[in-house]
């Protein structure tokens, strides 16, 4: 058995939440907090945050790293998880960064293995409409007050032989998801059809997306957002790490963008 598959083993037909999450707690410099509390048929459930600050951070470049909302894909919260533990063994690839790290956002899915909640809700289509699923609360809150400058999302899609993702927001988001991809194209193809999922695609980019996802409420600077997609019938191990080299893709790139424009 691998460690992924390990971690991903079922108990009592369900996925465990601690034998991800413990492990990071224990991380040298990085903080956790279990956000809200709220019942899912009579058990109490929260969401979990890990908070990891790098170094020369005095006035931090703060981004938000969300995984899981979909329950299914756990690949994404494998990368997160993995990334979280790189970052603290070497703080200088979050040089400047603040990072809120939410690798798993759909819990009850995660257990379960399934993309909506037990609730039976597709939290990904829910943001931004008065949502009252306590996991889009709770994240509509985060995204309205950490003052995010990026966001980005971790998906796998099993209708989807390569990687790809969306780009929203501020506009230079498809420099920081290009390079992303190209570096990611090295572990697991890239798809380049001219459609993917429904939508126009370019080069493995997306430009528009659907109706109530995961995203920034309307605010004068908009951060960049980035929804990085898996081909989830890959192997587990080939995700992970493309997932992990696409987020440390987009971390260097936007650094030296926001270094370059401070140089004009
Ligand atoms: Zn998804």
């Amino acid at each position: 058995m691998t460690d992924f598959e390990a971690q991903l083993r079922l108990e009592n037909g369900r996925r465990s939440l601690g034998r991800l999450l413990e492990p990071l707690s224990a991380l040298p410099g990085v903080q956790f907090e279990s956000l809200g509390g709220f019942l899912s048929e009579r058990e109490k459930y929260s969401l979990p945050r890990f908070t990891l600050r790098g170094p020369n951070s005095s006035d931090p470049i703060r981004i938000g790293i969300f995984a899981t909302i979909h329950g299914d894909e756990p690949a994404g919260a494998l990368a997160a998880a993995a990334f979280l533990a790189e970052s603290a063994k070497q703080p200088e690839v979050v040089e400047n960064f603040l990072l809120q790290v939410y690798p798993i956002c759909n819990p009850t899915g995660f257990e379960d293995n399934t993309r909506h909640s037990r609730r039976g809700k597709d939290l990904n289509r829910e943001f931004w409409k008065s949502s009252a699923e306590p996991e889009v609360e709770l994240l509509e809150h985060e995204l309205r007050t950490q003052r995010f400058s990026g966001i980005i999302q971790l998906h796998a899609d099993d209708t989807s032989e390569g990687l790809y993702g969306f780009v929203r927001g501020h506009t230079l988001t498809e420099n920081l998801l290009r390079p992303a991809l190209a570096e990611a194209g090295k572990i697991l193809p890239r798809n380049v059809n001219a459609t993917i999922d429904g939508f126009a695609a370019r080069d493995g980019i997306i430009y528009t997306s659907y109706e109530g996802i995961l995203a920034a409420p309307m605010q004068s600077e908009p951060p960049f957002e980035i929804i990085f997609e898996t081909p989830h019938h890959a192997p587990m191990r080939l995700q992970v790490d493309a997932l992990v080299v696409a987020i440390r893709t987009i971390l260097r790139e936007y650094r030296e963008l926001i270094s370059f424009a401070a140089n004009l």
